[in-house]
């Protein structure tokens, strides 16, 4: 989405509001494995004493695949944008700002790249997620595996803890 920044470019106070849905295409990396709402950015670029920000909020439904246990799970992402935009731009020195071409921006594009910025490398379903037994390949999250030593002390302690039955409140 072309957004068209003349009316406000030379206006300090001025701002023009931007509503998008992404390319879902684009943004399948890494551990998403689907969108099962579009992603969306919306938000506006303001003229702030004459410099341009822009600023919003990206949102998408995710599917992911664990990165230790392949459990696909459903993921939201909420991503603040706030972007500075400049005419002039020299790369080495402000990765972070994005130039502006000619008398506008690509919102589409600004919002892709914050969105892939931002991703994670490694994704899990859960942060204690307790991945699947090397020796059976069992997802652990589901309860111990058949491999597990019913001899270990360390596990006999845990099921002593797991049986002792709690006290009723009173
Ligand atoms: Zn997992
Ligand atoms: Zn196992």
């Amino acid at each position: 989405m072309w957004l068209d920044l003349r009316k406000i470019i030379e206006t300090p106070g001025a701002s023009l509001g931007f509503a998008v849905t992404l390319d879902p295409e684009h943004l399948r990396i890494g551990a998403i494995t689907g969108f099962k709402r579009p992603p969306e950015a919306r938000g506006e670029v303001v003229n702030t004493a004459g410099l341009l920000n822009l600023r919003g909020e990206l949102t998408a439904g995710m599917t992911c695949v664990c990165d230790r246990c392949g459990t696909v799970f459903d993921r939201e992402k909420v991503l603040p944008l706030d972007v500075p935009l400049a005419a002039d731009v020299s790369d080495e020195a402000s990765p972070d700002v994005f130039p502006i071409e000619g008398d506008g921006v690509d919102v589409s594009e600004i919002a892709e790249t914050c969105f892939i910025l931002d991703a994670e490398t490694k994704v899990l379903c859960r942060e204690d997620c307790k991945g699947l037994c090397p020796t059976c390949g069992k997802n652990r999250n589901d309860g111990p595996c058949a491999c597990t030593k019913p001899g270990d002390p360390r596990l006999a302690v845990l099921s002593r803890l797991l049986e002792t039955p709690e006290k009723p409140t009173e």
